[in-house]
This record gives C-alpha cells, sequence and structure tokens, in this order.
C-alpha cells in the first residue's frame, strides 16, 4: 500500500475540516498567452462541492472540476477542459486555494485564460485572505503517503516519500544546463499557510531572455512587459528585480503545489521535484488522485514503486 487516505489537515495542524470562504472574492487582470482582460470571482460553496470553475461567457455556463481528471497536456502552464469549455493556466489559483486550505469554492471566469497578475499567486492569496474561511461540518479527507514513489527519468523526475511528522513539505530542485543564465538552486517549504504567503505567494513566473525573445519573435504574448514577469538575462532580471535569491525554485515549488493540488485531497508527505515541470507534476496527481480513490474505496493501490520514463 502506497498511501492511506484518512480524515484531516495538512501543514503542522493534521486535523482539519473542510472550508470554503467567508465572502465572495474577485482579481481581474490580463492572460499572459491571450491577452485578453479577465476577471475571476470566488464564490462561498457547500460543503463536499470542490474547487468548481465555471466559464461565464459562455452561453451553457459550463461547469469544469477543479481536478486532474479534467487536465490536459499544454506548453509551460496547466489547463483544464470540460467539454468545449477551456480553462487556461489555473495553477496560480489552485495553490493559492490549496494552500490557504480553501476546499470548496466557485470561481466564477469570464475569459479561457486566467490573469497572470504580476505572475505570481500574490493577489489570489490577498483576496482570499481577505475574505476570510468558514469552517465546515466534515472533514477534509487527506492522502497519507506510506512508500516512496518516484515517476520521470534521470534528466527530471518528482518523488513523493512518507513525512516524518504528519508534515506536508514540498521541494523543488533546479539545474538548467549551462547555457541559461539561472543559476542552479533548490527551495523547500513545510507547507501552512502563513508560510505560503510570506515564502511562496510572492514568487513570479520566469523565462530567460532568449526563451522571451523566441516567444516574442513568434508574435506572442506581445503585450507582457519585463515588469510582467522575470525575464532573466545574463546580468540577472531585465528591468525588474529578484523578491527573493532563488526565487525562480519558489515559483517553480509555487506551480508543483498548484498542479498537485489537482489530486484533490489533503496531501501529507514530502513532495520533491528535481528539473520537473507541469506535465510530470501533472502525472504525480493523477497517481495521487487514483490512490485517494482506491483508498476510499477500500481497494489496494496497485502502484508500482519503480521509476518509469515520463
Ligand atoms: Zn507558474
Amino acid at each position: 500500500m502506497l498511501g492511506q487516505l484518512v480524515q484531516g489537515g495538512h501543514g503542522v495542524n493534521p486535523s482539519r475540516n473542510e472550508h470554503t470562504i467567508a465572502v465572495s472574492c474577485e482579481v481581474s487582470g490580463r492572460g499572459y498567452w491571450s491577452g485578453k482582460e479577465v476577471r475571476v470571482i470566488i464564490h462561498p460553496a457547500s460543503l463536499g462541492t470542490g474547487v468548481r470553475l465555471i466559464r461565464s461567457d459562455l452561453p451553457a455556463i459550463p461547469v469544469c472540476e477543479g481536478l486532474v481528471s479534467r487536465r490536459y497536456d499544454a506548453n509551460l502552464r496547466t489547463n483544464l477542459a470540460h467539454g468545449e469549455a477551456t480553462f487556461q493556466m489555473v495553477e496560480h489559483l489552485m495553490a493559492a486555494l490549496y494552500a490557504l486550505e480553501i476546499d470548496n469554492c466557485i470561481c466564477e471566469i469570464d475569459a479561457e485564460e486566467l490573469p497572470s497578475l504580476d505572475g505570481s499567486s500574490f493577489e489570489f492569496v490577498e483576496q482570499l485572505s481577505n475574505a476570510g474561511l468558514i469552517v465546515q461540518a466534515a472533514p477534509r479527507k487527506r492522502l497519507v503517503i506510506r512508500d516512496r514513489l518516484r515517476i520521470g527519468t534521470m534528466d527530471g523526475w518528482i518523488e513523493a516519500v512518507p513525512s516524518r511528522a504528519g508534515e506536508s513539505y514540498f521541494e523543488y530542485q533546479l539545474s538548467f544546463d549551462d547555457q541559461t543564465p539561472i543559476a542552479p538552486q533548490a527551495f523547500g517549504v513545510e507547507l501552512t499557510p502563513n508560510r505560503f504567503m510570506r515564502e511562496v505567494a510572492p514568487a513570479r513566473t520566469f523565462v530567460t531572455k532568449a526563451q522571451a525573445d523566441q516567444i516574442r519573435g513568434a508574435g506572442l504574448a506581445s503585450h507582457v512587459t519585463n515588469q510582467d514577469l522575470l525575464v532573466i538575462g545574463s546580468d540577472g532580471p531585465v528591468d525588474n528585480e529578484y523578491r527573493f535569491r532563488n526565487e525562480c525554485a519558489r515559483h517553480k515549488t509555487l506551480d508543483l503545489i498548484g498542479d498537485l493540488a489537482l489530486a484533490g485531497v489533503d496531501l501529507i508527505g514530502r513532495f520533491t521535484s528535481f528539473r520537473g515541470g507541469h506535465n510530470l507534476n501533472g502525472q504525480l496527481a493523477a497517481h495521487l488522485a487514483e490512490m485517494a480513490a482506491q483508498e476510499s474505496h477500500g481497494t489496494k493501490s496497485s502502484f508500482v514503486k519503480q521509476p518509469k520514463a515520463a
């Protein structure tokens, strides 16, 4: 058995009930890729709703669960779809909801892509914190990692191992090749709402100057300036400054948390990614979701513990 589904919470307090927000809150901006103006209104929701995203701009007002079963592969971001309706770049919102322990809410979105904001989760966290939490009348389900699980290759992998004291720990080890201006760096955090707010949420999306030139050369993201994310050249960020010495590893940790949140349960264990990206995160989230489903149905997990190719 690789995991066990139990009731409780993540972080230093191992037991908690489900939460929603006390009042609706709102964040708006433009999408990185689409450039479209978009407004996200996050509403409280009843027990057992989970995170649901709805497209208020479409006639049918389609609904999509914030779960890995709705995920599809996309370059440099995490997208969800239900039927024709897509919900693009959801990871920074999902990370904020997961870390702040907001289990039930309806996110009303009026375009296909979520707002890029400053490239971080900070504004989501700020608005959600201001909205306040309501404790609901049932315990939050969680998946406790009992055995080591690793997926990927030697060049990039992601691993889940049991935690020593019931903590939820997320770590990213960044090591790009010699041609990039981003130095090897790492960041890890025992996740609590406060630590996420202070140490992870402000870390911004980044690209190298070469990647930015390539994207702009292809006529994409022409509205995105060097202040809307970190564009990293040989002398560091172009027209910008790091918020943290290891801001890139912190942002990758943010993405890891947001992508694994799609498993739909609290995760008790130590999760480490070495050079992984959204695709590998999505594969692990799918494993974790299946483990949680098997545990809740009382069937034995069938996952192999050996590394496998990505
Ligand atoms: Zn990101």
